[in-house]
C-alpha cells in the first residue's frame, strides 16, 4: 500500500453518545481549533467508533485527502486499533494516527463545562502538534510457536489445556502439587445443582493425562520467562519427587508398608497421611511421591522400607531437580487461590478452638472419600454436632483489618453447606451469619431461598463480634440487625467462610512475567470489559481465580475464552509486533550501557565493535523507559519524540 505525504490534518470529534458531549461543549471546541495550524479538517460524530462514524472517516480521509488523523474520544486502549485499520482502508498510514482521549481524562473527570471544554481543547491541541510528527511506519513481523504453556492445573488449567490441545495445538500444563485438579478436587458437591465435584472433574483430569497434544508436568514450577508474544522461552523446574514416574506402576505397596504418617493438606489437616503418598485416591498422575520434609530415609538415612518393598525400583533416594527449557507462543495463567489461613484470625477461634474450621475443611468433612466418610463429626471428639454456625464474610469485605473486595463464592458455598449438613443431620440446626446474600448466578437464588426455607437453615443478619468456648460449647454472638437485637447462639461447630485471595507464589510469577497484579494481588485484565481474558502483557491470558474470586462456571467460561484467545493467536503463522518501539542514534550513542541497564524486556545489547547500543526490534516493547534513562539523547521512541513531546507542551501552554 502506498501512504501519502503531504501535510493535511483532519480532527475528528467523537460525542460518545452523551458521555463527553454532556460535559464538553462541542461546538465551542470546534470553534476553537478552527484554523489552528496544521488542521486542514475538523468535525464530529454522535458515534465516530460506529459504522456510520468510520464510514464517515475513511469518506473525509479520501475527500480532504488528508494525511493524518487526530481523533477525539475515549482511551486510545479502547478503540486506536479500530482507527488504525479506518485509516489504512482510507489509503494512509496507520500510524499518523493520534487519539486525544477527552473521555476518560476530560469528561469523566469534569462536571463543569467551561472546565471540561477548555481541557478538551488543550488535549486536541497537544494530539495535533504530535500526530503532524508523527512518522508513517510498518509493523514488524515475527513468526509464532505454537505451543502453549498453562500455568496451573485447577479446573481453569484443565478446561484451557483440553480447550487449547483439541483446537489441534501442543499444550505444557505445569502444576505444582503432585497431581492436577486444583481446589475442585477437595470439593464434596457442588451449588446449585449439587452434583458431585469428583464426578465431574476426574474424567477431565483423565483427559489431560491421556491427550497426546499435552505434556502433563506436575511438581513443576516456571522459574525464569524470556522472549514475547509468539516467542517466549520458559525454563520450568522438576521438583523431586524421589519416585521414578517412569518405572512406578502405581501398585502403592511402598504407601501400605511406609511406617510414618502426618497431616494430610488435602484433607486440610483432618486426617494423616503416609510420607510416601498419593495426594488422594484420584490424583492424576497416580503416582506416589515421598514427602522429603518427613521421610525418615531423607533425614536421618534410616528406613528405606519404600525402596526395599518397590518392584519395579521406581523409589530413587538420589534424585536431582530437573530444569527444562521449552519454546511457547502463549502462556496462559490458571494459578488460582487459596483461603485466608483461620490460624491468622484468632479472634474467631482459628487455629484455637479445634471444631472451628475452615470451608474447605468442611468440604472435606461432607465428602464421601474425605476423613469421616462424608459423615458429620467434629475435629475435636468424633461427634455429631447438633447445631453448627457458618459465618460468612470472614476477611471479605473487611476494608479496615483484611480485604475490601467480596469473595464471591461464600454466600452459595455457605448455603450449600448448611443444606448439606441439615440433609446429614436431621435434628441439627445449622445458623447462617450473614452481612447480605449475593445470589446472582444461574439458580443461585432459588438455592439460597431452598436453603433458607425447605432445608430450615436459620440466617441471621450480622456480623459476629465475639466467638468464645464455654461449658463443652462455642458461643457466637452478634447483633441481628433485622431484629436490632444481640444475638448468642451456642453451637457444637463453626465453619469461617474465609476470604479467597490470590495463590501465594503470584507476585513471582507476575515478576517473571512483567505482568501486572492488582492492589489485593490478582492479576488485572487488559480492560475490564473488553479484553477480560487478556493480561497487560500480549501473549499472556488469565483464567480462573487467578484474576478474581470466582465459582466453576465463570471459571470454567473465562479459561475456554483464555484458550480461543490463544488459539486466535495461533491461527497465523506470523504476528505484527507494533513499530512504536525504541531506536538509537548511531552518531550520538557514546555506548554507556545504561540503557542496557533499564531495560525491562533485555531488548538492549551493546554493540562492542561499534561501541553502541542496539535495540531487538521485536523484544522491545516501547515502554520508552530506554529514553528516559539515556544521558545523551541517543535512545529514541518512534513517534514519541523528545521534539514531539515538546510540542505537544507547548501546545497546551501556548
Ligand atoms: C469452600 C469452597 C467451596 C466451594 N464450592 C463451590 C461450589 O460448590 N460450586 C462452585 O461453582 N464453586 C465453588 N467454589 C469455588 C471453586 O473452588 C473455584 O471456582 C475453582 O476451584 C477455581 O479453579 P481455579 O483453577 O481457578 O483455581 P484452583 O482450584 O485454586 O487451582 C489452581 C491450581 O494452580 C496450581 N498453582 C498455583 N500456583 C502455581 C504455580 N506457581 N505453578 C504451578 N501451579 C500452580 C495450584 O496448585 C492449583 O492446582 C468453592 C470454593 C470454596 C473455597
Amino acid at each position: 500500500m502506498k501512504y501519502s505525504h503531504a501535510n493535511r490534518l483532519g480532527i475528528f470529534i467523537c460525542h460518545c453518545g452523551v458521555n463527553i458531549s454532556s460535559t464538553v461543549d462541542i461546538e465551542t471546541v470546534k470553534k476553537a481549533l478552527t484554523g489552528y495550524p496544521g488542521v486542514s479538517l475538523i468535525t464530529d460524530h454522535t458515534y465516530t467508533c460506529s459504522n456510520p462514524g468510520q464510514d464517515m472517516i475513511r469518506n473525509k480521509i479520501r475527500e480532504e485527502e488528508l494525511d493524518s488523523v487526530v481523533i477525539a474520544a475515549c482511551s486510545p486502549s479502547l478503540h486506536e486499533n479500530t482507527f488504525r485499520k479506518t485509516l489504512e482502508e482510507a489509503g494512509i498510514n496507520p500510524y499518523k494516527l493520534e487519539i486525544a482521549n477527552i473521555r476518560e481524562q476530560c469528561s469523566w473527570v469534569h462536571s463543569d463545562r467551561k472546565v471540561a471544554t477548555e481541557k478538551a481543547i488543550s488535549i486536541i491541541k497537544a494530539a495535533v502538534s504530535k500526530a503532524l510528527l508523527n512518522e508513517p511506519l510498518t509493523p514488524i513481523s515475527v513468526p509464532v510457536t505454537r505451543k502453549a504453556l498453562v500455568v496451573g492445573g485447577g479446573i481453569a488449567g484443565i478446561q484451557a489445556s483440553l480447550n487449547i490441545a483439541n483446537s489441534g495445538y501442543k499444550v505444557i500444563l505445569v502444576e505444582k502439587e503432585p497431581s492436577i485438579g486444583g481446589k475442585m478436587a477437595q470439593l464434596s458437591e457442588t451449588f446449585p445443582t449439587l452434583d458431585c465435584s469428583q464426578c465431574i472433574l476426574t474424567h477431565r483430569m483423565v483427559e489431560v493425562e491421556r491427550h497426546p497434544n499435552i505434556n502433563l508436568m506436575v511438581s513443576s514450577e516456571v522459574t525464569r520467562i524470556s522472549g514475547f508474544v509468539g516467542n517466549f522461552e520458559v525454563t520450568i523446574r522438576k521438583k523431586k519427587t524421589y519416585v521414578n514416574a517412569e518405572k512406578c506402576n502405581g501398585c502403592g505397596i511402598c504407601i501400605e508398608k511406609c511406617p510414618r504418617k502426618t497431616d494430610s493438606e488435602f484433607d486440610r489437616a483432618l486426617s494423616k497421611r503416609k510420607v510416601i503418598y498419593r495426594p488422594f485416591p484420584q490424583a492424576v498422575p497416580n503416582i506416589p511421591v515421598i514427602d522429603g520434609e518427613h521421610c525418615l530415609y531423607l533425614l536421618k538415612g534410616r528406613c528405606g522400607v519404600c525402596r526395599d518393598v518397590c518392584g519395579p525400583g521406581a523409589i530413587e533416594f538420589e534424585q536431582e531437580e530437573r530444569f527444562v527449557k521449552e519454546k511457547v507462543g502463549a502462556i496462559v495463567i490458571a494459578t488460582g487461590y487459596e483461603t485466608f489461613p483461620i490460624e491468622n484470625i484468632p479472634e474467631y477461634g482459628g487455629g484455637t478452638i479445634p471444631d472451628v474450621i475452615d470451608g474447605l475443611a468442611f468440604e472435606r468433612i461432607l465428602s464421601a472419600s474425605g476423613p469421616t466418610g462424608g459423615e458429620i463429626r467434629r475435629p475435636s471428639d468424633g461427634k455429631v454436632p447438633k447445631e453448627v454456625a457458618f459465618i460468612q464474610c470472614v476477611c471479605s469485605r473487611d476494608p479496615e483489618k483484611y480485604f475490601s473486595y467480596c469473595s464471591k463464592v461464600c454466600c452459595m458455598y455457605t448455603s450449600k453447606h448448611a443444606m448439606l449438613y441439615k440433609h446429614r443431620v436431621k435434628d441439627g440446626q445449622p445458623y447462617v451469619f450473614y452481612i447480605d446474600i449475593r445470589a446472582g448466578g444461574k439458580g443461585y437464588e432459588e438455592f439460597y431461598q431452598r436453603a433458607s426455607e425447605e432445608d430450615e437453615v436459620l440466617y441471621i443478619r450480622g456480623k459476629v463480634s465475639r466467638l468464645y468456648r464455654e461449658d463443652g460449647k462455642i458461643v457466637v454472638e452478634g447483633t441481628d440487625t433485622l431484629l436490632q437485637e444481640n444475638v448468642a447462639v451456642r453451637v457444637d461447630m463453626v465453619v469461617l467462610a474465609t476470604a479467597i485471595r490470590p495463590s501465594q507464589d503470584v507476585s513471582r510469577i507476575a515478576q517473571l512475567l512483567k505482568a501486572s497484579v492488582d492492589e489485593n494481588g490478582f492479576f488485572t485484565e487488559a480492560h475490564p470489559k473488553l479484553r477480560p481474558v487478556e493480561s497487560m502483557t500480549a501473549g499472556v491470558f488469565l483464567a480462573g481465580c487467578a484474576q478474581a474470586p470466582r465459582d466453576i462456571p465463570d471459571t470454567v467460561s473465562g479459561a475456554s475464552a483464555a484458550a480461543l484467545m490463544v488459539c486466535n493467536l495461533f491461527a497465523s503463522e506470523e504476528l505484527k509486533h507494533e513499530p512504536t518501539i525504541a531506536g538509537v542514534d548511531e552518531d550520538v550513542c557514546s555506548g554507556c550501557g545504561i540503557c542496557i541497564g533499564v531495560c525491562p524486556y533485555e531488548a538492549r545489547e551493546l554493540d562492542r565493535e561499534k561501541r553502541v547500543a542496539t535495540v531487538n526490534e521485536v523484544l522491545c516493547e516501547g515502554c520508552g523507559a530506554c529514553t528516559a534513562a539515556c544521558p545523551s539523547g541517543a535512545a529514541v521512541q518512534r513517534n514519541f519524540t523528545d521534539k514531539q513531546i515538546s510540542s505537544m507542551i507547548k501546545a497546551i501552554l501556548a
